[in-house]
């Protein structure tokens, strides 16, 4: 499956000041919320939809709408980030919770915490913005198809080249949006230049 890096001025925009350390949280919030209403609305594109008769004032005429369900699940925390755009552009989308930690000698991902709702038949948004080594996006990927996912499409702002291969390897079937694909990992297993840790980003933790 393709990487679909958003070429979008205002997603530069947007990601540049997520990048900007000087961004306080509840800024960095926001931003990340405009932000993924444009990675949400790109990783939607090839969405299956279906038909349905309606009438306008004038007269009845087909409309089309998304086949649902549709799934986010977010993987914690930095996914919580992206969380509020998908509510906002799909209210009746149902939410799952991958809870995973970075081993941070190691970078492999220990769970702590999963939660989905029915999955058979979904449009699965994995919500996982920092696309680091992808063994946390591998693993929560794991996760959804045991448990019936099929259609799954990753949602990302800064992806690393390191990850995108990981992903490409494990799931070739599994779509990736993003905002930017960055240079490199760091040895520490950041993105480079990335925007940091975003779930610290995020909620004003160091
Ligand atoms: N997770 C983050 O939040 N930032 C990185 O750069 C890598 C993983």
């Amino acid at each position: 499956m393709p990487i679909t890096v958003l070429d979008h001025p205002l997603a530069i925009d947007l990601l540049t000041v997520l990048r900007n350390v000087e961004t306080e949280p509840p800024k960095f919030r926001q931003h990340a919320e405009r932000l993924g209403y444009l990675l949400v609305a790109e990783a939607m594109s090839d969405m299956p939809t279906d038909d349905v008769e309606i009438n306008t004032p004038l007269e009845a005429t087909i409309g089309t709408v998304l086949h649902r369900p549709v799934v986010a699940v977010a993987v914690l925390r930095a996914g919580l980030g992206l969380l509020q755009s998908v509510l906002t552009l799909v209210p009746d989308a149902a939410i799952g919770f991958a809870g995973v930690q970075r081993n941070e000698e190691t970078a492999e991902p220990m769970e702590y915490y999963t939660k989905f709702p029915t999955l058979e038949g979904a449009r699965v948004l994995i919500l996982e913005p920092m696309l680091a080594t992808g063994g946390s996006l591998s693993w929560a990927i794991d996760k959804v198809k045991e448990n019936g996912a099929k259609d799954i499409t990753a949602v990302c702002v800064v992806v690393a080249p390191e990850g995108v291969a990981r992903i490409e390897s494990n799931h070739p079937d599994v779509r990736i949006v993003a905002a930017s694909l960055d240079r490199e990992l760091n040895p520490s297993y950041y993105i480079a230049p990335g925007l940091g840790d975003m779930g610290d980003r995020l909620f004003g933790t160091v």
